[in-house]
């Protein structure tokens, strides 16, 4: 089984994907995780990335593909995987293609831009896991604390409203027409992204069963 998550910034791809894991129980690779922990460890790709993570920007095609490939040449990822936030451009849609990668569904999270800022104002993410809440949509139970492993939670730094007007115009620019591309290639699904985390999941469950 091979997916895609593909959506704007904060539609819910990181969320969904954990639900998907679950159903799955094959791994979800993850472009921004592996970035973030990249940037905290300081490693030379890391520190690349940070460039243009801060100022909302993509990390160049040339450094995301090779570490995808890396990545997808793990043992864990030979029975199949979710990939969420790549690709994200037609270049690295291309290489996708060109690794051989077939998507079983390619799932578009629909979300309005307005729903996207607001989204990103309250998201919060576990510092030591990574998993994600909103402040009124998806709280965690104690404030500031991680309900799955007691982590502090912070915001992340490119959330901020700045960086999301223009993560917003790069995604309209430069991922946007992936929608086309595996529309033409028929394995395109799209789901409403919804206020409440499960029913977007019952939805998106519903999507892949058809
Ligand atoms: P995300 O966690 O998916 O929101 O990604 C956070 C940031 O990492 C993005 O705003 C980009 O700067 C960078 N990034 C993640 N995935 C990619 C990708 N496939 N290509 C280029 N940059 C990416």
């Amino acid at each position: 089984m091979k997916l895609l998550l593909l959506g704007p910034p904060a539609a819910g791809k990181g969320t969904q994907a954990e639900k998907l894991v679950e159903r799955y129980r094959i791994p979800t690779i993850s472009t921004g995780a592996i970035f973030r922990k990249a940037m905290e460890q300081m490693t030379p790709s890391g520190k690349l990335a940070k460039e243009y993570i801060d100022k909302g920007q993509l990390v160049p095609d040339d450094v995301t593909i090779a570490i995808v490939r890396e990545r997808l040449a793990e043992d864990d990822c030979k029975n199949g995987y979710i990939l969420d936030g790549f690709p994200r451009t037609l270049p690295q849609a291309q290489a996708a293609d060109d690794m051989g990668i077939q998507f079983d569904k390619v799932i578009l999270i629909d979300v309005a831009d307005e729903e996207v800022v607001r989204r990103i104002s309250g998201r919060r993410q576990c510092g030591e896991c990574g998993a994600v809440y909103h402040i009124d949509d998806n709280p965690s139970e104690k404030v500031s604390l991680c309900d799955k492993c007691g982590g502090t939670l912070v915001t992340r730094d490119d959330d901020t409203e700045e960086t999301v007007k223009i993560r917003l115009e790069v995604y309209h620019s430069q991922t946007e027409p992936l929608i086309r591309f595996y529309r033409e290639k028929g394995n395109l699904v799209t789901v409403k992204g919804q206020k409440e985390v499960e029913h977007t999941t019952e939805m998106l469950f519903q999507a892949l069963d058809k």
